[in-house]
């Protein structure tokens, strides 16, 4: 390697520790990078002066002698925005390095928002977050997540059915209207919720884990020994289109008795007697009245627990992960019915990987999704922080 592609590499790394740990000291980037006290001292200058980090002094460190001074990220550098879509809201925010959300606005959009009409939205709150951020600091990336099929290195949705989108190339639509030369990072929401527990939530210390999310739809984000996986047309993880059930309700997408009919939100809502369509609301009106202790709506909350233990059990005879997270409105049947859920988990797993997995909530609750947006918007930065 040339010096300067040494330089790149080793900026790049120490970029990166600094934003999934925090602070740390000038002696334990030393012990990470493996490389010279006068090396990591270069680095942190070289990185300070691109307005990247600072070394500041911890607060409550009111000890005697000298207080170590930490490197942390900068407070007025460069900030990423992550972009949340779901089918009835859009969230927008303004995320630091370290993975702080500074700034938010969420945008309810009735249940219809079109390609061009998300691009018109990004592009104004964009703008208003920028004036709203306490930090000056640019724009380094855009990270969008979507409840679809996508092709991550060009941005093309290949198909969201719950936004009725088919073959969007929404990451050049983006970069053709943002005010900004800053990259643009598409993904689809479940597989940018895992990046995000695994990188620095509830499955850190795990490289076996999936994040099964509800929503409207349901699908799951894969890690296996550390590694995301896709599949060739980004489909791996559709399991809401699993089909359970052939005499099953009629899914959207033709079939019958998908996943998706048993756990989606607008299921839940029906299982319980509520009247559709399905809205936000109604959604945490059906969660508060179980959590109060109306017969009707626990009683579909563990009838779906059920169904969910089983979609469990097909995923660990499948994959065998060490954790699995349910986000959205799973993680509210976790919590309210996990007896149900794990029974059935038991049951139908193979062999004694059912009460070997740990069932877990999310660590960032509903923003999973949108702190994965914000790290892969991060990801030409810490790439090549110079
Ligand atoms: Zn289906």
């Amino acid at each position: 390697m040339r010096p300067d592609d040494i330089r790149q590499h080793n900026l790049s790394l120490l970029l990166s520790h600094v934003h999934r740990d925090g602070a740390l000291t000038r002696a334990e980037l030393t012990q990470r990078l493996s490389l010279s006290r006068s090396t990591v001292g270069a680095l942190v200058g070289d990185l300070a002066q691109l307005g990247l980090v600072e070394e500041v002094v911890p607060n409550g460190g009111a000890r005697v002698g000298r207080p170590s001074h930490v490197v942390a990220p900068h407070a007025c550098g460069p900030y990423a925005v992550g972009v949340d879509v779901d089918v009835a809201h859009v969230t927008v925010a303004a995320i630091t390095l370290g993975g702080t959300i500074t700034a938010r606005e969420v945008i309810a959009t009735d249940g219809v928002v079109k390609p061009d009409g998300l691009v018109r939205l990004v592009v104004d709150a964009m703008r208003r977050l920028g004036s709203a951020v306490a930090s000056p600091g640019r724009v380094c990336g855009i990270g969008v997540s979507v409840p679809g099929t996508v092709d991550v290195s060009t941005g093309l949705i290949g198909v969201a059915p719950n936004l009725g989108w088919e073959g969007v190339p929404l990451g050049e639509m983006l970069e053709a209207e943002l005010p900004t030369q800053a990259p643009v990072v598409v993904g689809n929401d479940a597989d940018l919720a895992v990046l995000a527990e695994h990188e620095r939530g509830s499955a850190r210390d795990c490289d076996d884990v999936v994040f099964l999310i509800g929503r409207i739809g349901v699908g799951a984000g894969i890690i296996i020994n550390g590694v995301p996986v896709r599949g060739r047309d980004g489909h791996a993880g559709e399991i809401g289109h699993n089909v359970l059930d052939p005499s099953g309700p009629l899914c959207h997408c033709g079939k019958h008795g998908c996943i998706e009919t048993f756990l989606g939100e607008g299921a839940l809502l029906e299982l319980a007697g509520r009247r559709l369509p399905r809205t936000d609301s109604k959604v945490a009106a059906l969660f508060a009245d179980a959590r109060a202790g109306d017969v009707a709506a626990l009683g579909a909350i563990r009838a779906a627990a059920e169904t969910l233990g089983r979609t469990i059990a097909n995923l660990l005879n499948t994959l065998n992960p060490e954790r699995v997270i349910l986000g959205g409105s799973l993680g509210d049947v976790l919590e309210l019915a996990r007896p149900d859920v794990e029974e059935a988990v038991v049951r139908y797993t193979f062999g004694d990987a059912g009460p070997g997995v740990v069932l877990e909530t999310p660590a960032f609750g509903p923003d999973s999704a949108l702190v994965g947006a914000g790290e892969v918007a991060f990801t030409a930065l810490l790439a090549d922080p110079r």
